[in-house]
């Protein structure tokens, strides 16, 4: 059996009840086939693999808090630190129900590479728990976010481990956990990323990783001879990666026609009011019915269907797992070109094969989201020198890291001979520099 097949079984096999975690070593492991079966007798004797897939710590633990009741419940919390060999663990912290340690495991590992891809020396980690945000009071909130930093500010720290927000983790929770760390260490430093901006925050991490998803397919569609100005495009979701996507899409010349969330999904033939969007989700706190309201020619349906839309560009920015086969299928019989993702792992395995298969520019959420930490590791960059970037400053520095990951995830797919499979590529460039660091720091 290879080395490859032989982790994916043991993975399978020491890491039952994971399927996410499972799915992302796969689509990781068998596209780096090329380059571990180069040097498969050097990898095997470093156990290099088996280190690869192993996380360097797990952390889980009890995050009891109180409603506005009186009534006290308790979560789980998590905090996985995976891999550190080219910097301190980087990534986000997500609230949701559906959190468990297989779907933390997931988005860490991929954290890996993805962050290896910004060029940036952050190393790879990712945490949360499945404490639901919807329809808490702020108080509540509070109270969650203190006693989760409780237990997690143990393991952080400026050069050790820096989270940042995710999905439910936004500015209003990374405030709260920012002045719980400061009260228990008393130290005012870069531990966490996505902060305000009058307490160390940076321009532009806001709008970061929707930006940089657009800068990125901008560039992919250009490297193909492709302009984008004048393309339409089908968003999901409707949080921050979704909205700062439609805001950039829309300044590039793109009429983008849908938005969803997790009920229903909203179709705006006149291209989606990004205003109103922000009002809805940024200062209501709604859901996407509303938007009815403020763009009376709209249609909100009940449910999925955002991909049935004819359109150039798709652009699933929600969760993992949100484009399945049959939404690639139809994708593709409506001509879709490409498709880039916002999220994490939102196109199914067979959904990417599939639209890979049929010619659709495929850019994976590993160099297309990346936009969103690498601006996080410019906000520690700017905490580090106790300076302030301009909003200019920082969007330059994040188009060129975007391009920059272009033409990286490009160059390795054709030098591997995979040419435009930007899945193989992406996985290549990201894993190079991590294996080259873990070689060179000895079997640790
Ligand atoms: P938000 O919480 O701001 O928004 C998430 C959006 O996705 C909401 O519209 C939400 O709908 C919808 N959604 C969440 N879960 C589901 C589900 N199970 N089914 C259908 N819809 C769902 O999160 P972000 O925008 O920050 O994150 C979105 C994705 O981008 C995630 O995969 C995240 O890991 C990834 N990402 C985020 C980065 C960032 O900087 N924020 C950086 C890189 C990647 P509802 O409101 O109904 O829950």
């Amino acid at each position: 059996m290879s080395y490859v097949d032989e982790i994916i079984e043991s993975v399978v096999a020491k890491n039952p009840s994971e399927p996410e975690f499972h799915q992302a070593v796969k689509e990781v492991l068998e596209s780096l086939r090329p380059v571990v079966d180069a040097n498969e007798e050097k990898f095997r004797k470093e156990a290099l693999l088996e280190r690869l897939v192993e996380p360097e710590r797990q952390l889980k633990f009890r995050v009891p808090w109180v409603d506005d009741k009186g009534q006290a419940h308790v979560n789980t919390g998590y905090r996985v630190q995976f891999n550190s060999a080219i910097g301190p663990y980087k990534g986000g912290l997500r609230l949701h129900p559906s959190v468990n340690l297989g779907i933390i495991k997931f988005l860490g590992f991929e954290q890996i590479f993805k962050n290896s891809l910004t060029g940036l020396p952050i190393g790879g980690g990712k945490g949360g728990s499945d404490f639901d945000p919807k329809g808490k009071s702020d108080r509540e909130i509070m109270a969650f976010c203190q006693s989760f930093m409780t237990e997690l500010y143990k393991y952080l720290g400026e050069n050790t481990d820096v989270p940042a927000g995710d999905i439910g983790t936004g500015a209003r929770e990374i405030g709260y956990l920012y002045g719980q760390y400061k009260r228990l260490t008393g130290r005012y430093e870069g531990v966490l990323t996505g902060k305000g901006l009058s307490y160390g925050g940076s321009l532009a991490r806001t709008e970061a990783t929707g930006y940089g998803l657009l800068y990125l397919t901008q560039e992919m569609l250009k490297l193909n001879g492709i302009d984008i100005a004048g393309k339409t495009a089908a968003v999901s979701g409707s949080g921050n990666v979704a909205i700062y996507a439609i805001e950039k899409a829309q300044q590039l010349g793109v009429k983008v026609l849908t938005c969803s969330d997790s009920n229903g999904w909203v179709y705006d033939p006149d291209g989606i009011d990004v205003a109103a969007l922000k009002e809805i989700k940024e200062v209501k706190r709604a859901r996407l019915t509303e938007y009815k309201n403020y763009r009376p020619n709209s249609v909100y349906h009940e449910g999925r269907g955002v991909w049935s839309v004819k359109v150039d560009l798709g652009l699933p920015c929600a969760t993992q797992n949100e484009l399945h086969l049959e939404d690639a299928k139809q994708l593709v019989e409506n001509g879709c070109i490409a498709v880039a993702e916002g999220a994490n792992m939102p196109t199914t395995l067979e959904a990417t094969e599939y639209l890979q298969q049929h010619g659709v520019l495929f850019a994976p959420g590993k160099a297309a989201n990346a936009g969103g930490v690498a601006t996080s590791a410019l906000e520690m960059s700017q905490n580090s020198e106790r300076l302030s970037w301009t909003f200019e400053e920082v969007d330059a520095k994040l188009q060129g890291i975007m391009v920059n990951i272009c033409h990286n995830m490009a160059d390795a797919a054709e030098r591997y001979g995979f040419a435009k499979n930007y899945v193989v590529g992406a996985n290549i460039a990201g894993f190079e520099k991590v294996v080259d660091a873990m070689l060179a720091q000895g079997i640790v």
